[in-house]
């Protein structure tokens, strides 16, 4: 636990730094602590050393960790997630990070009004472009997010994005500022459930450019609990 309390730490100081250098309040910037690639007892060491944030990319792994930790934190689901496994997600996850798809944001919506719920999402978007993954075209963004807008049990946080694998962090740069200007054009609309206040970007390779372009939400796996799997 000692090393993910000085893993933390270290985090929290680039987050500072990155915060220094941009003008911005760290205060605003929140940390997911990503633990897909951790078990149960890691997950709960992260838990102790304050982190309460904590993501999941499964079902079928988050799920079990939940039902031990669950009442600890704030659980938020960050991977790809099938629209059949919606029901497993309500009365456990209050964010989603990757909605991507009107049938899923229509199922989400169906399963969390009918529970009494809200579901805090963030719209993904594919900036880079890479056919590998997951998210909407920046130009289907504003009528999707229009369209999420009006269903209830759905609350449109913001929007998320996954930058390329490079070895260089500054070459992502060009993608983060890129959802904050896409972000910038929701505002825009002034649709009044479209305040879009949050941008969930930068995972451990990336973060401290994610910072400085605007995160609100880090994503953070290896760089704070390692990975075992
Ligand atoms: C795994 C994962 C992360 C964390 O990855 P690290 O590089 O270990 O920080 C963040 N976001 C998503 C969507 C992920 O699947």
């Amino acid at each position: 636990m000692d090393d993910i309390r000085s893993r933390w730490e270290n985090v929290r100081q680039n987050i500072e730094q990155a915060c220094l250098t941009a003008g911005r309040d760290p205060r605003k910037v929140n940390v997911v602590a990503v633990t897909k690639y951790v078990d149960s007892d890691r997950t709960q060491e992260a838990l102790d050393a304050g982190l309460t944030h904590i993501g999941e990319s499964r079902v079928q792994d988050g799920v079990p960790k939940w039902e031990t930790l669950g009442r600890r934190g704030t659980w938020h689901f960050i991977g790809h997630l099938q629209r059949n496994k919606v029901k497993a997600v309500v009365g456990r996850f209050s964010y989603l990070h990757s909605l991507d798809r009107f049938s899923l944001a229509k199922e989400l919506s169906r399963r969390f009004q009918a529970a009494g719920e809200t579901i805090r999402c963030f719209l993904q978007v594919n900036v880079s472009g890479e056919e590998s993954k997951f998210g909407l075209k920046p130009e289907e963004l504003p009528e999707f997010a229009r369209e999420v807008a009006g269903l209830p049990g759905i609350r449109v946080e913001g929007l998320m994005t996954m930058a390329p694998y490079v070895e260089d962090p500054e070459e992502v740069r060009p993608v983060f500022r890129e959802l904050k200007s896409l972000q910038k054009e929701l505002k825009k609309l002034e649709h009044p459930r479209l305040t879009v206040p949050h941008l969930s970007m930068g995972m451990s390779r990336d973060y401290q450019v994610a910072v400085e372009e605007g995160a609100t939400y880090l994503r953070l796996g290896s760089v704070l609990v390692g990975r075992e799997k």
